[in-house]
């Protein structure tokens, strides 16, 4: 579940124009009204900013294996270290496929089709709320951003929430496009 806190944090620091309604605590209705909030008074691009900073699970046994991976194939070619991947082990990889235009696209979650569950467990204490905004799923977005920067060595820019399976009811994965850019 994102942090509304942190998120709130993140929007201060980045200098946008923000109008806070309310003070941001850890509840789950703070973090729905956040981000109500999030997609009437920022573009796109700008809350693409905020949300690839957070993402829940960013400690160092996660990010560990990552990190292993990242040092045993250092100076090799990008599409080199994703075909490598299979090496990977560990239950937070997430498919991963280079675009020939640059991007890379990350896929992230769990069930199958038609039953897609959004990673974010927490989730299911959110408050009755539908449609849920594609915004909430930038928090899968940081998570996935943090651990395949540590793996893959180069830096990576959300570029697009592409797909989220809260938002779908389970009809899609939740799914990133982000730009590689230099580590
Ligand atoms: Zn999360
Ligand atoms: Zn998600």
């Amino acid at each position: 579940m994102p942090n509304a806190r942190n998120m709130a944090r993140t929007i201060k620091q980045k200098g946008l124009p923000f109008d806070f309604q309310k003070q941001d605590g850890g509840s789950a209705t703070d973090v729905f009204s956040l981000i109500e909030q999030m997609d009437k008074q920022l573009t796109e691009e700008q809350r693409y900013s905020v949300m690839q900073e957070q993402g829940c699970c960013k400690s160092d046994d996660i990010t560990a294996p990552f990190r292993a991976f990242g040092h045993a194939h250092a100076g090799k070619p990008l599409a080199e270290k994703i075909a490598l991947m299979d090496e990977l082990k560990t239950g937070h990889k997430a498919p991963c496929h280079l675009n020939p235009d640059g991007t890379l696209a990350i896929y992230w979650g769990s069930g199958g089709e038609g039953d897609n569950q959004c990673v974010c467990r927490s989730i299911k204490r959110m408050p009755e709320k539908k449609p849920v905004s594609l915004t909430f799923c930038g928090c899968c977005a940081g998570h996935v951003r943090n651990t395949y920067q540590h793996a893959l060595g180069v830096g990576l820019q959300l570029k697009k929430i592409v797909s989220s399976a809260v938002a779908s009811d389970g009809r899609e994965q939740c799914s990133f496009l982000f730009d590689v850019v230099e580590a």
